[in-house]
């Protein structure tokens, strides 16, 4: 049994290298689940477990908030019956849909986007994080949360926007005792990978690294004693660990503009290097941090960009540049 309000960890595996997610369940006027896992039986059966450790059905759950979209975060909403409210980011909508042909753009703009990049063709099955069945289909969005907004039985809680990870990412602020529902915006020991996404409005794909940074920083002007995230364990007062984020990202940008004073290149020739390892296995993860640093160096106007038969080609500024 636990007290009201308090915030209560249910670890959940999931298939992926960080081996498992963590959902919440707050109890305030309603009984809500922070984060939905991923689909499969056994994460389901986990949940129910530990669930009943805490004295609860999974259809004592009155609404689920979900910080973002990825598979690991949503998946067990499938499970879940009944009137369900599930709340979460306008962006967020189009991934609980189910909608054949939302994936499908998705998936085009990718294979565009590696031609882009010169990623040889037979990465193409990288992109298998698009394949629609690991994402839920029994309960569309029912409200979507934006900055500043309160949430209906969870009393002290607001919603903060923190694109950057993913475009739908929010995390829950509680101003009162400075307690923060998480998701994937800060881990405290891996970095979060700003993955890369297909635009939604207009043409321009976002830039997440940018995004991400002006995430961070936002979390610096609120005090926050402890962080409940997606993953991995709890942690407090998060500035410095923030801090210590931006700077490492800074010098990041500065090895691979070292590499392209040397000569001109492309994506996929700087991610080789940058991920000699990692890019067999996770070429999406490798190429997101690629192109993370690109965008960061070409935002401070270090870097020139010309496109080639279909392939960008990127080269640090010179002086005398324009
Ligand atoms: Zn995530
Ligand atoms: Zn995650």
């Amino acid at each position: 049994m636990f007290s009201k309000d308090a915030i209560y960890k249910i670890t959940i595996p999931i298939p992926y290298p960080i081996k498992d997610v963590n959902v919440y369940v707050v109890k305030g006027d309603a009984l809500t689940l922070v984060d939905a896992g991923m689909k499969t039986e056994e994460a389901w059966r986990v949940f129910e477990r530990k669930l009943k450790e805490i004295g609860l059905v999974p259809e004592d759950i009155e609404q689920v908030i979900l910080t973002h979209h990825h598979p690991d975060h949503i998946g067990l909403l499938d499970f879940l019956d009944g009137d369900l409210r599930v709340l979460g980011h306008r962006l967020l909508a189009p991934w609980l849909s189910h909608d054949v042909r939302f994936f499908d753009r998705q998936k085009e703009f990718f294979l565009e986007l590696l031609k882009q990049f010169a990623v040889p063709e037979s990465f193409a099955s990288h992109l298998d994080h698009l394949d629609l069945s690991l994402y839920p289909r029994n309960h569309p969005l029912t409200s979507s949360i934006q900055e500043g907004d309160e949430i209906d039985g969870m009393p002290g809680f607001t919603v903060i926007e923190t694109p950057g990870h993913a475009q739908s990412h929010i995390v829950l602020y509680n101003e009162e005792d400075c307690r923060m529902i998480g998701g994937d915006h800060l881990l405290k020991t891996i970095s979060s990978n700003p993955v890369l996404e297909m635009p939604y409005e207009g043409k321009e794909r976002p830039k997440p690294q940018l995004q991400y940074n002006e995430s961070l920083k936002k979390l610096l002007h609120i005090p926050i004693s402890v962080v409940f995230p997606g993953h991995k364990d709890e942690f407090f007062d998060p500035h410095l660990l923030i801090r210590n984020r931006l700077d490492k990202q800074h010098e990041r940008a500065l090895t691979v503009l070292k590499h392209l004073e040397k000569q001109e290149m492309t994506v996929f020739a700087l991610c080789k290097l940058l991920f000699p390892a990692a890019y067999q296995q996770e070429l999406l993860f490798a190429i997101s941090e690629t192109v993370a640093q690109l965008d960061y160096l070409e935002q401070y106007g270090k870097i020139n960009k010309r496109i080639e038969n279909g392939v960008l080609l990127f080269s640090a500024q010179r002086r005398g540049d324009k």
